[in-house]
């Protein structure tokens, strides 16, 4: 039987990369696309000797051709640290909103199921906890985040519009803050913040007092979540995420156990609308997907050390994006 097509997007990145490895092991047709301004080939090298994989180094804010037959794209692609919006925020809004509505338009010529990477960011600074999809969010636009968030509720809109107006299958993620291997050491999260420092035995930097807090979810049980979906016939949003609330100062201690270090917590100012809260809410994942994550958070976080432990020296060098500066606007 032929095999089925899946473009990705951001397939260089941390998530794509991972959604790459599960499209390849479900024996589909990946083609994987990114144009590496914070993806990485390393990510995805392994997959380059197989005939069922194959490559594009694209722009998808810029129109995108595919041959062939495509049965499903999944839009990865986004810069997803606040220290990226930062440094790139017009890229930021352009791969959300311009770069949804070229694959729309590819969706809608391939007669394609399109999957779109949805974040918790739309619920902004919640003042209700934990977020249920209902809920419609608190979201500064002009802050430093907003480019992040405006261009993800964009593209939730645009997404559902080509859902209603033109009967397109959909799916929306929600996606909560992930962990795992082929995080980027400086992009800023706070997992590899303090992973990093912990390496590199300085101290670990918590902003604000600490208190403010986030569920963070591994990425074997969000891909699991996404893949589910996928397969669902559920067009509105979903939130896929871990509920496992923690305060990103007790994170830090954790992290400070698991590492051995001998560092120490040290404060440093809250970045600009920092959420307070965050909580997945998942009784729809439950009851629609029958998805629950099954790794808790010590498992995950040994695999993801682990990970970070085994690379080379070099790689724990706090460097700059390769070509941010570059990159053409
Ligand atoms: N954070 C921190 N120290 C760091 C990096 C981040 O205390 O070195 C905090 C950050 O202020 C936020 C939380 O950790 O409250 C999660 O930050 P991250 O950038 O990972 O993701 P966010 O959920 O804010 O998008």
């Amino acid at each position: 039987m032929e095999r089925k097509r899946v473009l990705i997007t951001g397939a260089a990145g941390f998530l794509g990369s991972h959604l790459c490895d599960r499209f390849i092991k479900e024996d589909f047709h990946v083609i994987a696309m990114d144009n590496l301004i914070t993806g990485d080939l390393q990510n995805i090298a392994h997959l380059f000797k197989l005939e069922n994989f194959e490559f594009y180094n694209h722009d998808v804010s810029k129109f995108v051709y595919i041959p062939g037959k495509l049965d499903y794209i999944l839009h990865f692609a986004s810069p997803a640290s606040p220290i990226d919006y930062l440094k790139i925020p017009i890229q930021t809004l352009k791969v959300g909103s311009l770069g949804t509505h070229n694959l729309l338009g590819l969706a809608r010529n391939k007669n394609a199921r399109m999957l779109i990477a949805s974040t918790s960011e739309v619920y902004g600074d919640p003042s209700v906890n934990p977020q249920p999809e209902e809920y419609w969010g608190n979201v500064n636009p002009v802050g430093p985040r907003g480019v992040y968030d405006e261009a993800k509720r964009f593209q939730e809109a645009i997404t559902m519009a080509y859902h209603t107006f033109h009967g397109l299958e959909t799916r929306i993620v929600r996606i909560f803050n992930t962990y795992g291997p082929r995080m980027r050491l400086n992009d800023g999260r706070v997992l590899p913040a303090f992973i990093g420092q912990a390496l590199r035995g300085e101290d670990l930097t918590v902003f604000g007092d600490g208190s403010q807090t986030r569920s963070f979810c591994y990425v074997d049980d969000l891909v699991e979540g996404i893949y589910r979906l996928l397969f669902s016939d559920y067009a509105q949003p979903v939130n896929i995420g871990n509920p496992d609330e923690i305060t990103i100062k007790q994170f830090g201690e954790e992290i400070i156990k698991l590492t051995g270090t001998n560092q120490k917590l040290v404060l440093k100012d809250l970045p600009v609308d920092d959420p307070k809260q965050r909580r997945p809410d998942i009784t729809k994942a439950r009851a629609l997907l029958n998805w629950e994550p099954k790794i808790n958070r010590a498992e995950g976080l040994k695999i993801t050390y682990d990970y970070f432990r085994s690379l080379p020296k070099e790689a724990l060098i706090n460097t700059e994006h390769k070509d941010f500066k570059t990159y053409n606007k």
